[in-house]
């Protein structure tokens, strides 16, 4: 008999489990989204005023070193290569980004060369911190303090709403420092942008006549789903148990939409490292597509708050009590039967596009194997952390 299987979320956690459940197993998949459109924070359009291809949750550009992944990707939808090349306003001031040879030289006024960059930044290092505990120190260890304040200070405490020193190392480990003049924001092998967007790509994911999936529809806790075999759950874990220990931190963002002729900043992304411009990055997806021709151009600035009931999460917080939260939720979802846990939200992770897919082919060979020689079904992907 054909299972029947309910996957809460249309992002890529629950588009890509789907469509692998579909393609090895008997079964029909109900998916259901609280919003009016598949894709979650991925989600794409174009614009109605220029017709060019917006990021309706910001700038989402497709990065990995795994080609499995890059050729899964792929096979589903059309990609252009896309480098990332941010710029950064500080002080007035316009650098380049990930802080590169280039940058140093800018900031210090100096013509270095690679060799004498990394001495000079030696010099610069905060060596009295042997074992980084935080984002500041991680960056005062390896940057030093002329960089980390021209470039990192203000943008995080705009971006986090806290002191770096409450922030982990890792959130800076996102980013390179390079003693060469790349200016890739990514250090990836493959990168690029689908050339319809990606939610076209999450269409084509679930593109099946026994996938049906409903939108506007919100997954309630006391919902009876008695009739599925199994339920996958994407949305935030915390809300899955109706906030019953408290909220777990986010931080949301919100996009202030400008139009202009031609061009408006002459790149993707440009950030505002002071803490005093309220907003932390204008991004003008018209760079994205650079194959395509637009007179016109919108662009977006980006505001980021605390998130409140109403808003939708973007970025984990993950602070210390957040951590103690996310344990209690995990420790009674391992109490449920037929429910797992999968994704940004239901795992409570900063993670990347590409980690997101991995993580959702991953999962569904587990569950498939599980499935089908009567093992224990997994409930998340990853170990608690
Ligand atoms: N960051 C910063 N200055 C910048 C860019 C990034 O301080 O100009 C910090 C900030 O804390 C941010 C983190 O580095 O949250 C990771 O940056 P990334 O560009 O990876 O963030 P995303 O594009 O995911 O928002």
């Amino acid at each position: 008999m054909k299972k029947k299987y309910l996957i809460i979320g249309a992002g890529f956690s629950g588009t890509v489990l789907a469509n692998q459940l579909m393609s090895k197993l008997d079964c029909t998949i109900d998916i259901w989204d609280e919003r009016d459109h598949i894709g979650g924070n991925c989600h794409t359009k174009r614009d109605e005023q220029t017709g060019i291809m917006v990021h309706e949750y910001g700038p989402h550009i497709f990065n990995t070193d795994k080609k499995e992944i890059w050729d899964f990707v792929n096979s589903i939808a059309e990609f252009k290569p896309y480098v990332h090349r941010v710029k950064a306003m500080s002080d007035g001031k316009i650098y380049s980004l990930p802080v590169n040879l280039h940058t140093i030289n800018q900031l210090f006024g100096k013509s270095f060369t690679p060799l004498q960059a990394k001495e000079f930044l030696e010099t610069l290092a905060d060596t009295s911190i042997t074992d980084p505990q935080n984002f500041e120190e991680q960056a005062l260890r390896f940057i030093g303090k002329e960089l980390y304040y021209a470039f990192f200070y203000g943008y995080t405490k705009k971006q986090w709403g806290c002191e770096p020193t409450e922030l982990p190392a890792s959130i800076l480990k996102r980013i390179p420092v390079r003693f060469n003049y790349d200016d890739n924001y990514h250090n990836n092998i493959y990168t690029g942008i689908p050339v319809d967007g990606y939610t076209a790509l999450i269409e084509k994911l679930i593109d099946n006549k026994n996938i049906h999936v409903s939108l506007n529809k919100k997954f309630n806790p006391a919902d009876d789903v008695s009739s599925y075999d199994h339920v996958f759950y994407t949305g935030p874990i915390d809300a899955y148990f109706s906030f019953k220990y408290g909220r777990l931190g986010y931080r949301t963002v919100t996009f202030e939409k400008h139009y202009a002729d031609g061009d408006h900043q002459g790149v993707t992304q440009m950030n505002y490292c002071n803490a005093e411009v309220p907003y932390t990055r204008i991004t003008e997806p018209k760079h994205f597509t650079y194959w395509e021709q637009h007179d016109k151009t919108v662009y977006f600035k980006e505001f980021s708050k605390e998130t409140g009931p109403s808003d939708i999460p973007y970025y984990p917080k993950r602070l210390a009590n957040d951590k103690e939260l996310l344990l209690q939720y995990r420790s009674d979802a391992t109490l449920l039967h037929k429910v797992s846990f999968l994704g940004r939200l239901a795992t409570y992770r900063y993670m990347d596009m590409h980690n997101v897919i991995g993580e959702a082919l991953n999962f569904s060979n587990l569950f498939m194997y599980a499935a089908t020689n009567g093992g224990t079904l997994p409930v998340f992907p990853n170990e608690e952390n």
